[in-house]
């Protein structure tokens, strides 16, 4: 990974810290001189390490900015105070000041905060080692920051994998049952907040035992796979599929209302009743599906259950019906 550096800060800062960082590590290093461009950067370019002249306008501010942000709140901000009288010989009251400004700045949002300035010593030697201690301690700051930036990235992606597994099935790639326990409430939630109507489908295999019975457990798997493709390829834009069980998905139907949804259903039905699925050369399989739908009303939970179980209860109807059709509301 390219580690990549931002230095914020007036022409002299960006200057002494632009050589000062590439002459000391191989690190890519970057510039902004004007404040009001450095969040619309971030949106495109994510650096690992940002540096911050402390006294520049609107550095506390920044750093403030970047932590509220969820999407760059991983950078490590360093701020750097490099003003000469802040370092100079220090008496209790500097010390305390300097402790009080150490303070504001963590708080704001700071990661790190660095006294870096001019060194002015009357002995050569003296202000020499000072350099050296101040460049020992730059580095070793963007390396504290670069750790912890790659190890905060290195979480975020195993975070997104973890719930990409927890939410997908494998057999099907399709949403589980967990992602629709987690979608529905939001799904009754906005279309109430935006009062758009919300319906839900249900749909079951018919005789799927059959199958696994007849062909074995492989071609029933095979059959789920390009089923969930099949349905899955044929749905509006606002439709969400999942896989609810066994061979049981929901659909569900955004921005949809109480007439629309069975016209949906049907041509699901359709879709999947209407051509057979080619599981080898020599082997093709007519599936029908029973699918129950519902509409939301005033008297359904928040979380979408009594929707869900309405869906279900019609589903069941179409299955005492006979099977292959839809029973709506
Ligand atoms: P109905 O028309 O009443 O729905 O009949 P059915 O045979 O489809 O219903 P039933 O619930 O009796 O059978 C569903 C079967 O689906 C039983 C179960 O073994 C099978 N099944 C569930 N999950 C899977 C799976 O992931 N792979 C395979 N191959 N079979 C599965
Ligand atoms: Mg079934
Ligand atoms: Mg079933």
């Amino acid at each position: 990974m390219d580690a990549f550096v931002l230095v914020v800060g007036g022409d002299a800062f960006i200057a002494t810290f632009l050589k000062r960082i590439s002459d000391l590590t191989a690190l890519q290093v970057e510039a902004l001189s004007q404040m009001d461009e450095v969040m619309p950067m971030l949106e495109n370019r994510l650096p690992h390490v940002v540096i911050v002249q402390a006294r520049f306008e609107g550095s506390l501010e920044l750093c403030c900015q970047i932590k509220q942000q969820t999407q760059v709140s991983g950078i490590y901000c360093i701020l750097v105070e490099d003003r000469p009288q802040i370092t100079r010989e220090r008496t209790l009251w500097d010390r305390q000041g300097e402790m009080a400004l150490s303070c504001e700045a963590l708080e704001k949002g700071a990661d790190a905060y660095l006294q870096i300035a001019p060194v002015r010593r009357k002995s050569a030697a003296l202000a020499l080692k000072e350099m050296q201690l101040q460049n020992r301690l730059l580095v070793a700051q963007i390396q504290a920051g670069l750790r912890k930036v790659q190890n905060y990235r290195q979480l975020m992606r195993t975070n997104d994998l973890l719930s990409t597994m927890a939410l997908a099935d494998p057999l099907t790639e399709l949403n589980n049952r967990r992602a629709l326990e987690w979608e529905l409430p939001r799904q009754v939630q906005n279309a109430r907040t935006r009062l758009r109507p919300l319906s839900l489908v249900i749909l079951d295999v018919d005789f799927f035992k059959s199958i696994n019975d007849n062909y074995g457990h492989l071609v029933g798997d095979r059959v789920l796979q390009l089923l969930s493709a099949r349905l899955r390829y044929n749905l509006r834009f606002q439709d969400t599929l999942f896989r609810y069980g066994g061979e049981e998905f929901v659909v569900i139907l955004s921005n949809t209302d109480v007439q629309e949804a069975p016209m949906v259903a049907h041509r699901l039905r359709r879709l999947i009743g209407d051509q057979p699925f080619s599981i080898n050369p020599t082997t093709a399989l007519n599936i029908t599906i029973s699918l129950g739908s519902s509409t939301l009303n005033d008297a359904d939970d928040p979380k979408g259950v009594s929707l869900l179980q309405r869906a279900d209860e019609n589903l069941l109807q179409a299955k005492s019906d006979g099977r292959n059709r839809v029973v709506s509301e």
